[in-house]
């Protein structure tokens, strides 16, 4: 097998998509943990210091002092090279959160058992849904009382609209499981002993279910539960099918705590085997597969530095196809001209780290001298095609923004320009609005003071930021005549966005079901048409 396939075989890179607080930094040093990144995860010293201040990355590099990026972490486990993708939340989540997962070939959905699916999970889930991109589900704090399994699997099934097939199965009652039985292998897995928080890789003793010292382990009672819940799964639920997985009919679940590493190793094995490798990627000129020899990337994700002194940008890309190198020339599709890529860098604790080669399913970070945007394709000099465009996601927070002195203008305008276009906001104009203002939509809230902090920083410019008592944004298709004489838009907004294409701004999801009706012959899309 040649190099670049064998090195292909090996990645997985992926995402990890949850609402604030259900576990994501907990389970991701564990994941290091096994992968030996760490000797000890802190979940015990992190907890006590402050925290959600910075993203989550940046948390664990000052915890531990060990080799994190900002937006991707990288570690081997059993001959695979993994890839985990930052997804932020918080009070950062925003539409890098979304394009992230354009970066990934599978998420893990990661759920708090007492909680089931929240709502930001809801929203990643859709965007996973909306991309193809399969979903494997881990359920977190087994170690706590919670909802029933079943009721979960239901939950799973009735909010998302995607069946599960636990790959495992708690064992023991609610709030003392004793350990997990895995129903491919028909083992049980007993963990021993919850006093050491965790730190270390935890003991664990494997058998057959019908095993008698497993009988005599956990009593008849329990046991006889167990046998009867995998009688129940086996005959009324679903066949594992490999296919609807990849399809997003349905998602593998697991049950774990990743504070006391109840079934993190498992589940970290048993996802990696199953985990797609880096797919191919639909481009202008048809499917771009990871082995071809030819290099191709795309970037996803643009970051400023903040530093007013070095006003340098990131632009971190996911390569596609073919053997990066470093010092390699390649075209920049979107501006036509070739770039040579002198200075990839990974991002090691605080410093960067210059590396020589990368494959397929990796992420890099380039010195973005303002040429890069969101979704922008590099290709082999000599070709010349594009990766597919990125999706507008629903923005869900607006306000209006204007220059405070009006001599500012200029500045403003390149300000607002530059901001777009690394994907900060999204900028929608009034058509008949007076004087020079945009309309920015965001998916969450902290954008707005990046946009006010950046435009007085980069640009010099003051602004006038008015929240806009908008919670829901829909692009309008229909017949120009009907979008124009749109009935009990009242208390929404006409705009339009940087492509010129109507928008609704709307209150709420009520007065949106209320205008709908009004309207049938406008069609509401949460997404413009050509995304
Ligand atoms: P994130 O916001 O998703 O990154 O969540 P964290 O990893 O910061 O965890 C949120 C809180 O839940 C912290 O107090 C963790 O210690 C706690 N936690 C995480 N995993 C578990 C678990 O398996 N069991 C219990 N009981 N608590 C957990």
């Amino acid at each position: 097998m040649n190099e670049l396939i064998e090195e292909t075989r090996k990645r997985r890179t992926y995402a990890i998509i949850s609402h604030p607080d259900a576990g994501k930094t907990t389970l991701t040093e564990k994941l290091l943990l096994y992968g030996g990144a760490i000797r000890l995860a802190g979940s015990v010293k992190a907890r006590k210091a402050q925290k959600h201040a910075v993203s989550d990355w940046m948390e664990i590099e000052k915890q531990r002092g060990i080799s994190v990026t900002s937006s991707v972490l990288q570690f081997d486990y059993n001959g695979y090279r993994i890839n985990i993708l930052d997804t932020p939340g918080h009070q950062d989540f925003s539409e890098d959160t979304y394009r992230t997962l354009m970066a990934a070939d599978s998420a893990v959905m990661l759920i708090d058992v007492a909680k089931g699916v929240e709502e930001q999970t809801k929203k990643l889930f859709y965007v996973c849904k909306q991309r193809g991109i399969p979903v494997f589900t881990f359920v977190n704090k087994l170690d706590r009382y919670g909802k029933n399994p079943f009721e979960l699997m239901e939950e799973i099934e009735n909010v998302l609209g995607i069946r599960a097939y636990p790959m495992n199965w708690p064992v023991g009652v609610d709030g003392d499981y004793q350990g997990v039985y895995n129903r491919k292998l028909a083992r049980i897995e007993l963990f021993e002993g919850k006093g050491n928080h965790g730190s270390t890789a935890m003991a664990s003793k494997a058998g057959d279910v019908h095993d008698p010292e497993f009988k005599a382990l956990l009593g008849e009672s329990i046991h006889n539960a167990l046998c009867e819940d995998i009688e129940l799964l086996d005959m009324a639920g679903d066949q594992f099918d490999f296919a609807k997985v990849k399809s997003g009919e349905l998602t593998p679940m697991f049950f774990g705590s990743a504070m006391t590493n109840f079934g993190v190793q498992s589940f970290l094995e048993e996802f990696l085997q199953l985990a797609p490798e880096p797919a191919p990627r639909l481009s202008s000129q048809g499917e771009i597969k990871p082995d071809g020899e030819e290099f191709s990337a795309f970037v996803f994700k643009i970051q400023a530095n903040m530093n007013p002194a070095h006003r340098d940008r990131l632009a971190f890309i996911r390569i596609c196809s073919g053997k990066f190198t470093r010092g390699m020339e390649v075209l920049h599709v979107q501006s036509g001209k070739p770039i040579k890529l002198a200075q990839p860098q990974q991002f090691l604790a605080q410093e960067r780290a210059i590396i020589e080669e990368a494959y397929p399913g990796d992420i890099i970070g380039l010195f973005d001298p303002g040429v890069f945007g969101i979704g922008d394709t590099l290709c082999p000099l000599g070709r010349d095609f594009t990766f597919q465009d990125f999706p507008v996601f629903p923005p869900e927070q607006f306000a209006r923004v204007q220059a405070k002195d009006t001599m500012k203008r200029k500045q403003f305008v390149k300000g607002m320009t530059q901001l777009t276009q690394e994907g900060a906001v999204q900028v929608f104009r009034q058509p008949d609005s007076a004087v020079e203002s945009f309309v920015i939509g965001t998916v969450g809230s902290l954008q707005f003071e990046v946009l006010e902090y950046r435009l007085k920083n980069e640009y010099g410019v003051t602004i006038i930021m008015d929240r806009l008592p908008f919670g829901v944004a829909r692009w309008l298709a229909g017949s120009e005549a009907d979008i124009k004489a749109i009935k009990s838009m009242d208390s929404g907004l006409l705009v339009q966005d940087i492509k010129d294409r109507p928008v609704a701004l709307i209150n709420n999801e009520w007065s949106l079901n209320w205008i709908v009706e009004r309207n049938p012959n406008i069609r509401f899309l949460t997404v413009p048409e050509d995304s």
